[in-house]
């Protein structure tokens, strides 16, 4: 092999690598159609929602029981989120809590019990400035462009300083093989292992095909998601007529769920 063909060959073959062909042999990685095939695979699709800064609101004044409920079963059937009824071990992406107890901080004295009560819907806030990603010795906690953070679960060791980070109680750590508890499993999304922290994605799989989160998708309008950088988008315009507040802002993360009331 002389110079020139040699430089080609290693070319060809670091391609291979790039695109993650490993399982064919080199003579079938060096052919133009496999290597046109990969990055087609890795193009974005046509329909995909993209933004530059992910965001949620949710209007607290159109959330009622069925909806909470409808939200948390849409997002945790479709991710595969097992039901483990101990408290300790319980695996949450998107959760109940009362409004006392989301927004402690704005707790005074006289407030109303109807007020204190009032059920909120939590999930992660994918942050700006996520304190979770921080932490993370092995970058399986990391923060997409688009705002989104994202876990790897293969990178997942399973240390939980990322839950020992957050301040929302976010995470959710899988002691034991979560998979026995998956009530209907869906076979198109990835089940985990036993040791891995999990949490929402914000349907980052269902924005790639152009469809919405599963929870704004069931919220009956109670919750809205789009395009923060944006000042015209949906969200934006939402957030600039309503009173709107978010979880622990005094901490610094920059939470990205925004609750109208
Ligand atoms: S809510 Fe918690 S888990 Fe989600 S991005 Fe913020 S710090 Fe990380
Ligand atoms: S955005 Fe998707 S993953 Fe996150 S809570 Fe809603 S349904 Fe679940």
């Amino acid at each position: 092999m002389n110079d020139i063909d040699r430089r080609k060959f290693l070319k060809i073959a670091g391609l291979g690598a790039l695109f993650g062909l490993t399982g064919l042999s080199m003579f079938e990685v060096v052919t133009k159609k496999h290597i046109e095939a990969a990055v087609e695979k890795y193009k974005i699709l046509p329909n995909t929602l993209t933004a530059q800064r992910w965001a949620i609101a949710i209007d607290l004044k159109k959330l009622d029981e069925k909806i909470i409920n409808d939200c948390i079963q849409a997002c945790h059937s479709i991710h595969n989120v097992p039901q483990i009824a101990m408290q300790k071990e319980e695996i949450k992406w998107i959760w109940k809590e009362t409004f006392e107890h989301a927004f402690y901080e704005m707790e005074y004295p006289y407030m109303p019990e109807q007020m204190k009560n009032l059920p909120v819907l939590v999930l992660c806030n994918h942050c700006d400035n996520p304190a979770c990603v921080r932490v993370c010795p092995t970058k399986a906690t990391f923060k997409r462009k688009d705002g989104i953070v994202m876990m790897d679960m293969h990178r997942c060791i399973g240390c939980r300083y990322c839950m020992a980070a957050c301040p929302f109680g976010a995470r959710s750590f899988n002691w034991r093989d979560p998979r026995p508890f998956i009530k209907e499993e869906n076979s198109e999304y990835p089940t985990r292992m036993k040791g891995v922290v999990e949490k929402c994605t914000l349907c980052c799989e269902r924005l790639e095909i152009g469809k919405p989160p599963a929870c704004v998708e069931v919220s009956n309008g109670a919750i809205i998601y789009g395009d923060l950088a944006n000042p015209d988008s949906e969200i934006r315009k939402i957030l600039a007529t309503n009173y709107a507040i978010r979880r622990k802002p005094e901490l610094g993360t920059n939470p990205c769920v925004y609750y109208l009331i």
